[in-house]
């Protein structure tokens, strides 16, 4: 039985209070979790779970991951490690962003592993477990052609050398991808060829390359751990092919005001989407100010084809009318009928034909923009809690 609860951290926003309801399937989290657990070939899953577990929410996400059988996380921030250490307290809590100076002490308080990505954090990190007399572990971060973060593939080369290596564990050497959800791009072979480069030094690592999409690129470079995030939540791994994965959140909004416009009428600010003849519009209740991106904004003419946002009204798709603006979003949805709309019903801007994905695509961003923007003043329910 799927227990429905409301959030009892992030807010106490009922439905009745809020423009927008935020719904997450947690039963479908843990179910994309095994699905990828599956595809990787014996390896461990851990579950990447920073911005707020791409906007669904540590507090309800980690523990639904947990009772599925993950047991190791990676967050960007320190500050979401001791979220994730207080609903997790058996996890393994690896902190991508890297080493701060001075900061060692908070890590070894709260049980956390940094990812260290350059030899000033390794320095830092050895002296700091030699000073405690305590080998504690930490992950190392080789950048195999991102050029963001990480030690260089050549430094990669030189660590077997280094006396400090002795002075903690080095519990996990991992990569990341540059664009892995690109199954044909040269770059990926060439990301892996140098990660096995850098491995081939440090025998009785563990390793890890693969992010979501790293996970079904046909060389299978899943080493000893993977490390799906977006895929977690309902984004599709495989651009190129159907979506594996179920979807998880779902964002309804409510209708505010309905109206007509006649022909040569304008809708929104600044005047940019013209009526070419009388047409009903649509208000709803969430704008850019709850996350809904402002590039999904409408202008041109009614009826044109606009690359610009949808929302599913009784199933049928709309599009939008004009610029998105802080609070509100206008939508035309003359080809409804009468008696399928009227004032407070909601309406799908996340849900069915309309994924993150291809809402990403609509506001000419990506999916985890779409996630990881969902705003604050949602009513957000979960379900799926005993998932
Ligand atoms: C965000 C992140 C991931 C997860 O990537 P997805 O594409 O969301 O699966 C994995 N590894 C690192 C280092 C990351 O920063």
């Amino acid at each position: 039985m799927n227990k429905t609860e409301q959030t009892s951290t992030a807010s106490r926003i009922t439905a009745d209070m809020a423009g927008g309801l935020l719904h997450i399937d947690l039963a479908a989290l843990a179910s994309n979790w095994r699905t990828l657990r599956d595809n990787a070939g014996g390896a461990e899953a851990s579950a990447v779970v920073k911005a707020d577990a791409y906007g669904t929410g540590i507090e309800q996400a980690v523990p639904a991951l947990h009772r599925a059988g993950c047991r190791t996380f990676f967050v960007a921030h320190v500050s979401e490690a001791i979220r994730v250490r207080t609903v997790a307290p058996d996890a393994t809590i690896y902190v991508l962003n890297g080493l701060f100076p001075g900061t060692c002490a908070t890590y070894v308080e709260h049980n956390l592993r940094p990812v260290l990505g350059s030899f000033e954090e390794i320095e830092e990190w050895a002296s700091f477990c030699r000073s405690q007399g305590q080998k504690r572990e930490a992950a190392i971060h080789v950048d195999t052609g991102m050029n963001r973060l990480g030690l260089t593939v050549e430094q990669g080369l030189t660590l077997k050398g280094r006396n400090d290596l002795k002075d903690f564990e080095t519990a996990l050497l991992m990569s990341h991808f540059v664009s892995a959800e690109e199954s044909d791009n040269p770059l990926n072979i060439r990301q892996i060829d140098a990660f096995n480069a850098v491995r081939e030094t440090l025998p009785g690592v563990r390793a890890s390359l693969a992010n979501s999409s790293g996970i079904f690129l046909k060389e299978k470079p899943h080493f000893d751990l993977v490390r799906p995030g977006y895929a977690l939540y309902g984004g599709n791994p495989t651009p190129d092919r159907d979506n594996p994965m179920s979807a998880v959140a779902q964002l309804e909004a409510r209708i505010v005001q309905l109206r007509w416009v006649e022909e040569d009428d304008t809708v929104g600010y600044n005047a940019r989407w013209l009526a070419l003849g009388r047409r009903r519009i649509a208000t709803l209740s969430i704008g850019y100010a709850d996350g809904y991106p402002r590039s999904a904004s409408a202008r041109g003419k009614s009826g044109e084809e606009l690359l610009a946002g949808q929302v599913l009204v009784a199933g049928r798709p709309c599009p939008f009318a004009g610029n998105v603006s802080m609070d509100l979003i206008t939508v035309d949805v003359t080809d409804i009928p009468d008696n399928e709309i009227k004032r407070g019903d909601t309406v799908t801007m996340i849900g069915g034909a309309l994924t993150i994905d291809e809402v990403g695509r609509r506001a000419g961003t990506i999916g985890y923009e779409i996630l990881t923007s969902l705003g604050r003043r949602y009513a957000r329910s979960y379900t799926g809690t005993q998932g």
